[in-house]
């Protein structure tokens, strides 16, 4: 690395000469400028020396290779001149997440297993997962927002998984990225010979819905900034009514999530009366049911145009009796909204199970003659776990055992005194 600073500095002015935070920085190693804001791509310029009367500029000219055509390589950016082209490789890449498994399901829903860059020398790398969801006028990408999730709904596979951290801004838009690349969906790229994509001439990552692991409203700032990059009209151009946020329900977030993100938001309700919500979607303790649907009254933005979808997961003897229905619909009466009742996806070791097909039935007549159209989600992936609620990273599951039991070992203890582990 110090060999290339050198000739750098050899072969620009002064001006083009790395700053010394900058330069002590991005010699620990090359970074992958992919996921970034435009501020983010500004400051890795300024970072090499890029002299401020061309950062604009320059920041258009990376914006429309990174995300309008989807480029892997600098030397691909022709209208960067060369020299330029040679500093960015030398300091940068545009490397994407590694796809550790791909699986394609029966029905075409495919999910992938994405292990991010390691954010330090202990780190392995996080792993998500991400599935994609293609119908013939659309294909849904399911995007996640963290690695795991805190919140523990006790009917969730993501709730149970104990590492858990948010993802940048540029591990969110990343999964995008990735996605555009396995499934050919770049200007002048095909798609895969297996499985499907839309055929309607559109995109073949047209929607995004934030229902993959996590929960977007905790990690606010970064879901934010990752959704300007993804719905700008130079770029990966998804706009902000073919993106929907899905919330447990984080009440003082509802409000800032219209405003700022602006995307069609789904609120994950499940029961309609505090003590059974409690239990299900543990925050309701904090944010009850009441609180929550103020809420989204106040959604910024609300309208018969722009509604709220509730999701609401059939779970057998639970949540699914005729009454809960009316209750719902009750509930509901005067928001703008959608109901989109989910089978219950099971998962390994879960008590749970779904609903029997009458009982969807009989709740979903009920909804439906509450004025509520077509309800009930069709389940899609099943044979690869690719349902809502069913991604978990098994592998970090697995890692995070290894690691205890080398904390283990180094404390003197061993595996067998401590089983949590
Ligand atoms: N954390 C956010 C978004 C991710 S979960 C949220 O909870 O809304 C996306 C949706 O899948 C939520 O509605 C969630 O409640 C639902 N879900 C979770 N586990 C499920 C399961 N096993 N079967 C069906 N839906 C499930
Ligand atoms: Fe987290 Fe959503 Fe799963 Fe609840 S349902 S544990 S909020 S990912």
């Amino acid at each position: 690395m110090a060999a290339v600073a050198l000739d750098i500095a050899n072969d620009h002015s002064t001006a083009r000469k790395p700053a010394a935070d900058g330069a002590r920085a991005l010699a620990a190693g090359r970074s992958s400028l992919l996921g970034l804001t435009r501020a983010g791509l500004r400051d890795a310029l300024v970072a090499i020396g890029v002299p401020e009367r061309e950062l604009k500029m320059r920041v258009t000219q990376l914006w429309h290779w990174i995300y309008s055509r989807g480029v892997t390589e600098f030397d691909a950016m022709t209208n960067i001149a060369k020299g330029l082209r040679t500093q960015l490789s030398a300091y940068y890449t545009l490397a994407r997440p590694e796809v550790v498994t791909e699986q394609v399901s029966s029905d075409g829903t495919r999910k992938w297993l994405m292990r991010m860059a390691p954010t330090g020398p202990h780190d392995r790398g996080a792993e998500i997962e991400c599935v994609y969801i293609p119908e013939v006028d659309r294909g849904t990408l399911c995007v996640s927002s963290q690695v795991g999730c805190t919140l523990n709904c006790t009917f969730c596979h993501t709730g149970t998984q104990r590492l858990v951290r948010n993802l940048t801004v540029a591990e969110i838009v990343a999964q995008v990225i990735v996605a555009r690349d396995r499934l050919g969906d770049w200007p002048e790229a095909v798609p895969p010979a297996e499985g499907f994509v839309p055929t309607d001439g559109g995109r073949y990552v047209s929607n995004i819905v934030l229902m993959g692991m996590g929960e977007p409203l905790y990690n606010f700032d970064n879901v934010r900034d990752a959704m300007d990059v993804v719905s700008d009209g130079e770029g990966l151009s998804i706009g902000r009514r073919r993106i929907t946020l899905s919330t447990s329900g984080v009440v003082p977030m509802i409000e800032r999530a219209g405003d700022e993100i602006g995307s069609m938001l789904a609120i994950s309700l499940h029961a309609v009366r505090d003590d059974l919500r409690n239990q299900l979607v543990p925050l309701n303790k904090k944010y009850p049911i009441a609180q929550l649907l103020d809420a989204c009254r106040a959604y910024p933005g609300l309208s018969n145009a722009k509604r709220i979808t509730f999701e609401y997961v059939m779970l057998k003897g639970v949540n699914d009796t005729p009454a809960d229905a009316r209750e719902l619909v009750r509930l509901l009466k005067g928001i703008p909204a959608k109901i989109n009742l989910i089978p219950f996806n099971p998962w390994p070791g879960t008590s749970y199970e779904c609903s029997d097909w009458e009982s969807i039935e009989r709740f979903s007549d009920i909804v439906f003659r509450a004025g509520y159209a077509s309800p009930v989600r069709t389940p899609r992936g099943r044979d690869i776990l690719a349902a809502c609620g069913q991604l978990k990273s098994e592998t970090e599951k697995m890692r995070a055992r290894a690691r205890l039991m080398l904390e283990g070992e180094a404390a003197g203890r061993n595996l067998e005194e401590n089983p949590a582990a």
